[in-house]
């Protein structure tokens, strides 16, 4: 089954994803925007889930969120506060992102 993103909200500061298979992704800002794919910020979390990647010099305004863009019905793309938008997070990325429900 092709996976959607059915609605997306912020929540405070968390972003709440709910997805067409019915689950629900809760993203924490802050894990959000260190999660971010692009080649600048890089890296991806590990078979863990730990994010480790090179310094990234992040400001309050990396966290703060001021929009986003659903490109091409396969990714999220968001719109931090400190201008940073290059971050293309696909569905996939997102869903093995979110932490897993207890
Ligand atoms: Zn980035």
């Amino acid at each position: 089954m092709r996976l959607e993103l059915r609605n997306i909200q912020l929540i405070g500061r968390e972003l709440a994803v709910q997805w067409s298979d019915g689950e629900e992704s809760y993203f924490p800002l802050e894990r959000l925007r260190r999660a971010c794919p692009c080649a600048s910020c890089g890296g991806e979390p590990d078979v863990l889930g730990n994010i480790s990647r090179p310094d990234v010099a992040y400001t309050d305004a990396s966290f703060d969120l001021t929009g986003w863009q659903l490109i091409g019905g396969y990714a999220l793309q968001p719109r931090w506060a400190d201008g940073h938008s290059t971050g293309l997070y696909s569905f996939q990325y997102l869903r093995r992102l979110a932490a897993p429900s207890s």
